[in-house]
């Protein structure tokens, strides 16, 4: 049996997927995008050194590394299955990127789904993996939050550290599009530029299925933890973008016909 490197369990969320869910957050990204609000989830010298030192402070921001088995896993879920049940809620798996641990993310997703278990999944993905990976696995879950943040692939890697053709080919190539919502990061003079959201507008168009966007409108709060963990956080003074702004693109989208919405 696989097992799993994941840094945190968030119990009675109410984002990320309907209803009352509990969310587990994998370890590892390939990307490094410069606003990531979770840089505990990097693979780095640094965190990993962090949360050694850490281990016994159970209130530390940083989240600590947790090597689990699927058995393990589900039997922390069960302990809240009331409250998926009365809520209409269940697990959304997030991270860092669930699709970097494959083997694992496969056989949890199947346990969640066995006859006994039957919840509700979200995933949480950048997209980042191999086709046949991702259709496979991403198939299994109910709902499918997939980031979209630069269209153009050198700003791409300039800004999340990865190129974004695989990405791309992949959200093409995934059979039941009804099961995407797209999100988009709304990090001002870098993805929110005409350009940009435009070729997201023409993309989701062209897409059949796809019909709702998320706007995650920058915000700066993971910035201490990013000097807790030693590490640059290159956005340093960037402000929120203005609610006029968020409302601008949200109508943008509405007006193509997408259902739009501000947050996760
Ligand atoms: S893809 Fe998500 S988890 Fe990975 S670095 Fe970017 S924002 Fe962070």
């Amino acid at each position: 049996m696989a097992k799993g490197t994941i840094y945190k369990i968030q119990r009675f969320s109410i984002h990320d997927g309907p209803g009352i869910r509990t969310t587990i957050f994998f370890k590892g990204c390939a990307a490094k995008c410069w606003w990531c609000h979770n840089p505990e989830s990097f693979f780095t010298p640094e965190n990993n050194k962090l949360n050694e030192q850490n281990k016994d402070n159970e209130k530390n921001i940083l989240g600590i590394e947790r090597v689990v088995s699927v058995d393990e896993l589900v039997a922390e879920l069960e302990k809240d299955r009331i409250f998926y049940e009365q809520s209409g809620g269940g697990i959304t798996l997030s991270g860092g990127e669930p699709l970097l641990q494959p083997e694992f993310l496969d056989e949890l997703v199947n346990k969640c789904k066995d006859e006994r278990h039957q919840y509700h999944l979200t995933l949480d993905t950048t997209g980042y993996a191999d086709t046949e990976t991702f259709n496979r696995i991403a198939s299994k879950f109910d709902i499918v939050l997939y980031d979209l943040k630069l269209m153009n692939c050198e700003e791409h890697k300039q800004y999340a550290g990865i190129p974004n053709d695989m990405i791309l080919t992949n959200l093409r190539s995934f059979e039941d599009k009804s099961k995407i919502i797209i999100r988009f990061p709304v990090i001002p003079s870098i993805t929110d530029t005409e350009h940009n959201i435009r070729q997201i507008k023409e993309l989701m168009l062209s897409l059949e299925g796809i019909a709702e966007i998320d706007l995650l409108p920058y915000h700066n709060f993971a910035e201490a933890k990013y000097a807790r963990l030693g590490l640059e956080y290159r956005l340093k003074g960037m402000e929120s973008p203005s609610k006029e702004r968020i409302e601008e693109i949200k109508k943008y989208f509405e007006d193509s016909g997408f259902k739009a919405k501000i947050g996760g």
